[in-house]
C-alpha cells in the first residue's frame, strides 16, 4: 500500500494537529491515544512515512528501527508502567483492523490489560 500523507498521524506529525506528546527523538514521537483504553495508553511512531511493518522493516534505517524500538522502553519508564507490565500491540492490515495507515505501536498498561484478544 503506498503511504498516504493525509492520515492523522502525518498531521500530527507535521504539526496541523496537536497531540500530548510522551517522548519524542530525532526519529520517534509517543504520544498519548486520543480515546485510551488504559490508564496509559500511548502510541508510538516513526517520524518517517511508514505504512506498516513490512514497509518500515524494508526501508527504514537500522537507525530509525533501533530508536524505534528504544523508545517503547523509554515509553514504559516515563509511563511508570515498566515493572508493573504492560501490552504493545501493532495493528496491521484489514484483519489487523488497522485504522491509521502509519506504522505504530499502542502501549498499554497502568491497570490490567486482559486477554491477549477476544475469543469470540
Ligand atoms: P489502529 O486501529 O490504527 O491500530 O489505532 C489507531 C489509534 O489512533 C486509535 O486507538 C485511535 O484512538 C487513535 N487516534 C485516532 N485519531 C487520533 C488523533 O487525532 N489523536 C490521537 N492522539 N490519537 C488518535
Amino acid at each position: 500500500m503506498a503511504y498516504d500523507d493525509s492520515n492523522i498521524f502525518a498531521k500530527i506529525l507535521r504539526g496541523e494537529i496537536p497531540c500530548n506528546k510522551v517522548a519524542e527523538d530525532d526519529h520517534t514521537l509517543a504520544f498519548e491515544d486520543i480515546a485510551p483504553l488504559r490508564a496509559v495508553h500511548v502510541l508510538v511512531i516513526p517520524k518517517g512515512a511508514y505504512v506498516d511493518w513490512r514497509d518500515f522493516a524494508a526501508t527504514a534505517s537500522d537507525e530509525e528501527q533501533a530508536a524505534f524500538t528504544r523508545m517503547i522502553a523509554q515509553v514504559a519508564e516515563v509511563t511508570g508502567i515498566a515493572d508493573s507490565g504492560y501490552r504493545v500491540i501493532s495493528n496491521i492490515g484489514r484483519n489487523g483492523h488497522q485504522e491509521v495507515p502509519h506504522l505504530h505501536m499502542h502501549v498499554l498498561g497502568g491497570e490490567a490489560v486482559g486477554p491477549l484478544v477476544d475469543r469470540s
